[in-house]
């Protein structure tokens, strides 16, 4: 007596004549579970083997001046691969946890100012003060949400801006009105830009524009993944607008019943 999953197609044909089709996906919906309890079991199992490996590192790195040089190289290596490791395997973990239920037992209003104020002073630590960023408030609304899931996301989307745009980039962070009665938050740069043909796909898991030099600045891949399924939990959108030398703006666009009216 398990329940089958239907997915329904409706085609209209002129005015009065409708195809209608109808597919099992119940197969489909299974395995898919299975892959999202795979990965989340295994990024929890690879937790505490990580932790036990950085922390041996961070001893050895500890007497880096008493260790032949080479070595000394070598434990700085591991060190990075190790930490590059666990920010996988903790973005993994996050993005299957949010693919695995709708969210919203922890929505409250948030003071979006306090959230980008926060956010900028993280930005400027990971920028070591090689960028500006700016927050500017243009509504007074309150946001009815998750504090940590947006703080994940709308960090990935500040320090993404921070990573891909040369020293001297200007960033903005702004929570602005919509004509319509809603409200966004832009993260916008005016470093090197995104070629559009990407845009459509860097909200893939594992969809990088320049692979190599996105290994380089410690992203990944997960980052625009998990920023998607982040805004799908708050009823939001995302819109990029890019072009290639004219920096990037990723809007997260939230409709009004989302929104505490000050
Ligand atoms: P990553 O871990 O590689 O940063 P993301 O999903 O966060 O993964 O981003 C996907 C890709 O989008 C990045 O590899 C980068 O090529 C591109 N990208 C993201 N943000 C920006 C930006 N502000 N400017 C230019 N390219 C960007």
């Amino acid at each position: 007596d398990e329940r089958s999953i239907l997915q329904y197609q409706i085609t209209l044909y002129g005015d009065d004549e409708r195809l209608v089709m109808a597919r099992d996906i119940t197969r489909l919906h299974r395995l898919e579970q299975m892959r999202r309890d795979f990965v989340a079991n295994v990024s929890h199992e690879l937790r505490t083997p990580l932790t036990v490996l950085s922390g041996y590192l961070e001893t050895y790195g500890d007497l880096a001046d008493q260790l032949p040089p080479r070595l000394g190289r070598g434990i700085e290596q591991m060190q990075d691969q190790t930490q590059r490791m666990q920010n996988l395997v903790n973005d993994l973990l996050l993005l299957s946890r949010l693919e695995i239920d709708q969210g919203g037992q922890d929505h409250q209003p948030l003071s979006v100012e306090q959230l980008l104020n926060s956010i900028r002073q993280d930005a400027l630590a990971l920028s070591h003060g090689k960028h500006a960023v700016h927050v500017v408030i243009e509504s007074d609304a309150q946001l009815l949400g998750s504090e940590q899931e947006m703080r994940s996301a709308i960090s990935n989307l500040a320090f993404n801006a921070v990573r891909y745009t040369p020293t001297g980039s200007q960033i903005t962070l702004r929570w602005a009105a919509m004509v319509d009665g809603g409200a966004c938050i832009e993260v916008e740069d005016d470093g090197d830009g995104i070629d559009p043909v990407h845009i459509p796909r860097l909200t893939e898991r594992f969809y990088r524009v320049d692979k190599g030099r996105s290994t380089a600045t410690g992203g990944t891949g997960l980052g625009l993944a998990i920023v998607k399924h982040v805004l799908l939990r708050h009823e939001a959108q995302l819109q990029v607008e890019s072009h290639p030398e004219e920096g990037a703006l990723f809007r997260c666009i939230f409709p009004a019943n989302r929104l505490i009216q000050a």
